[in-house]
């Protein structure tokens, strides 16, 4: 079993404010309109669904998929969508694109020019779970965003991924990483320290 050093940035009651005060200043943002909510597969999906139950009924989901990081911590250079949603829901829609993280920018940058060049929407209206501006790397801001962190750390819980697990902690948790960037383990005769710095109940579950 590896564990990995971490800390809690978020707890769910925390995350659960956080998209009730995203669900309000998107409102306003959204009108009248007809909507279709897109998340970004797959991190955005526990995000989405959260949020779209606070927002008015009658909105339609559809889904696209860009893949951006692989198993690395650092983005790659190309996002190129190889999951899209159908385009009636599409076309002349105004589309509400939701990812768990606005990091460099590259995914929603390279989301959003698709659903209006390719796919004709009308208006995109972008929200995220958190947006990191330190390590913007194109010009583009979310409409709305949950919560807001200057600080770079390499985050999991709550839809985000470390190679594929962690997705469904209920919390949201920084990993500690070493100087390469990379998530630190634990040995198993270190793991008092683990449960020193976070809730023992919450760092078990931070383990593979
Ligand atoms: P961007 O294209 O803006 O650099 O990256 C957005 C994507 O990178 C997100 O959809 C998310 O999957 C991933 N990402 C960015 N920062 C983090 C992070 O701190 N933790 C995890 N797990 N994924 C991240
Ligand atoms: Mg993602």
């Amino acid at each position: 079993m590896i564990r990995y050093r971490h800390r809690i940035v978020l707890r769910a009651q925390e995350l659960s404010e956080a998209l009730d005060g995203l669900a309000d200043r998107l409102k306003p943002l959204i009108g009248n309109d007809e909507v279709t909510a897109i998340p970004v597969l797959g991190g955005a999906m526990f995000f989405a669904a959260d949020l779209v139950r606070r927002l008015p009924s009658g909105l339609v989901m559809d889904f696209i998929r860009i893949q951006t990081y692989g198993d690395a911590t650092s983005p790659q250079q190309e996002a190129k969508p190889d999951w899209v949603p159908n385009p009636e829901n599409v076309k002349g829609k105004h589309v509400l694109l939701m990812d768990d993280i606005l990091d460099t920018g590259r995914t929603m940058t390279a989301a959003r020019k698709f659903l209006l060049e390719e796919m004709g929407a009308a208006k995109v209206t972008i929200a995220v779970l958190i947006d990191k501006p330190v390590r913007r790397a194109v010009p583009i801001n979310a409409d709305a965003f949950a919560v807001q962190f200057d600080d770079d750390q390499f985050l999991v819980g709550f839809g985000l991924d470390y190679r594929g697990r962690f997705r469904n902690l209920p919390f949201l948790a920084a990993l500690e990483t070493d100087i390469d960037g990379l998530p630190m383990s634990v040995d198993v005769a270190e793991e008092s320290a683990v449960s020193e710095e976070s809730k023992a109940s919450e760092a078990s579950e931070l383990a593979q």
